[in-house]
């Protein structure tokens, strides 16, 4: 009983410090809605970022934003990312790693992203909602069970003909609205705080070009994530394995005795992929992996298949091309005549590989979204993030909330409790990192 009361105290008194915060400048919110008018989509397979020059007038306006707020060594790379430096206040900054936040700039390519008509629904009493400028785009509480969370709250969409842009002015908007925080309560103690908004992220490539040394952040987040308390440390480990079957080719009209057509090797070998096993992307969600045959070329001579292997865990990526191998030997058995390869190569590694050995940066996350009121929940990631080329790179980088939904469509949306609790929560964070790291 003495320990719920105390935890009850504790609670109080964080939710009480969190309202007496002197508001900043400009709400999230606000800020939100200005940046969301800004086209910043981007464009696959250009040669070097940001794709689109477009993104750049997001750019520039943030790197205003941030001289404005008194960040320090504020500058847009060649590439296109915004880097600052918001200075600790504390005795002796040095006791407190470098924390980092990134938030990344452009839209999806999938959608447009011009001309967004955001449509603010104050005081949302639930149900569905209808888009008003294409009435076929509805955002259903059945299909949307976070809707019933937002209730009385103000949500955000747009009009039912471009995405909203919430993937990731959200981010954008949150971290800025921190800085914001920060600097009107110099009450709240802090280290220093490296922030980055990257170009490309929907295309990849963007964070290839990340100075992580230049930057200054011992640890990072990435602030890209959706439903309020999700929080994405595992993302999947990925390999890509090619497997080439080499024939031989003449004239048809001479083959007799001589052509090996290496098509029926490759045709059988997909022939000898299991129904059920190895798991398929079509039959598999939460934490199964997966085989996946993506890409291939056909012809008498030579043909090849791509094949995308996927898990959370190496052990589950290596049992997966054991599996691979296992049918290559079958089709090899059946068609001796045709020499086929296997190779793969490693695409990304599963981020916890690494964040396990620096648990704090996960627990200091769930610890700051407790103190916003919010129910943490550790969400792993099908796919890869900027965080897992960082991580890799050595700046280990999870993924945190932004209150977002729906990303890369139409039906994309976020409230105003979601950007403002997204951003109390990067508020605690930093604290937190103070608190705990001084002694
Ligand atoms: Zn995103």
């Amino acid at each position: 009983m003495k320990i719920l009361l105390s935890i009850l105290m504790v609670v109080l008194l964080t939710a009480a410090s969190f309202a007496q915060t002197k508001a900043p400048s400009e709400s999230a919110m606000d800020r939100f809605l200005r940046y969301v008018k800004i086209d910043t989509q981007s464009a696959e397979d250009q040669p070097a970022p940001p794709s689109t020059k477009k993104q750049l007038d997001l750019a520039r306006l943030l790197e205003k934003e941030l001289k404005d707020l008194s960040v320090q060594n504020v500058r847009i790379s060649k590439w296109g990312i915004v880097y600052g430096m918001v200075p600790g206040n504390l005795a002796d900054n040095g006791k407190v790693p470098t924390i980092g936040f990134i938030a990344h700039m452009d839209t999806s390519p999938s959608v447009s992203g011009a001309n967004v008509n955001v449509i603010v629904h104050k005081n949302y009493q639930g149900g569905d909602i209808v888009l008003p400028n294409d009435k076929t785009q509805v955002i259903t509480a059945a299909q949307n069970p976070d809707l019933k969370n937002l209730i009385r709250d103000d949500v955000i969409t747009a009009d039912g003909t471009t995405l909203l842009g919430s993937d990731d002015k959200s981010g954008c908007a949150e971290v800025m609205t921190m800085i914001d925080i920060l600097r009107n309560n110099p009450q709240i103690k802090h280290g220093n705080i490296a922030v980055a908004f990257t170009p490309d992220e929907e295309v990849g490539g963007g964070i290839d070009k990340f100075d992580i040394e230049g930057w200054g952040a011992k640890f990072a987040y990435t602030v890209d994530g959706e439903q309020l308390g999700d929080i994405s440390n595992e993302t999947w480990s990925a390999r890509t394995a090619t497997v080439t079957f080499h024939g031989k080719n003449t004239h048809p009209g001479t083959a007799k005795g001589i052509m090996i057509n290496s098509m029926y090797a490759a045709g059988d070998f997909l022939g000898n992929f299991p129904d059920n096993a190895p798991n398929r992307p079509e039959t598999t969600e939460k934490r199964v992996g997966f085989v996946h045959p993506y890409s291939s070329t056909l012809s008498e001579e030579t043909s090849s298949i791509k094949i995308l292997i996927r898990d959370f865990d190496l052990s589950g990526v290596a049992a997966k091309e054991e599996l691979l191998k296992q049918i290559v030997a079958k089709t090899q058995a059946k068609y001796p005549n045709v020499k086929i390869d296997y190779e793969s190569k490693l695409g990304y590694l599963n981020m916890k590989e690494v964040l396990k050995n620096y648990p704090q940066l996960t627990d200091y996350a769930i610890e700051a979204t407790k103190r916003a009121g919010l129910t943490p929940e550790i969400r792993p990631i099908r796919g890869g993030t900027d965080g897992s080329n960082l991580t890799a790179r050595g700046l280990p980088t999870p993924n945190l909330f932004t209150g977002g939904h729906n990303f890369h469509g139409k039906l994309e949306f976020n409230s105003r409790k979601g950007l403002e609790k997204s951003t109390e929560t990067l508020v605690n964070l930093v604290q937190i990192w103070a608190e705990k790291s001084k002694k």
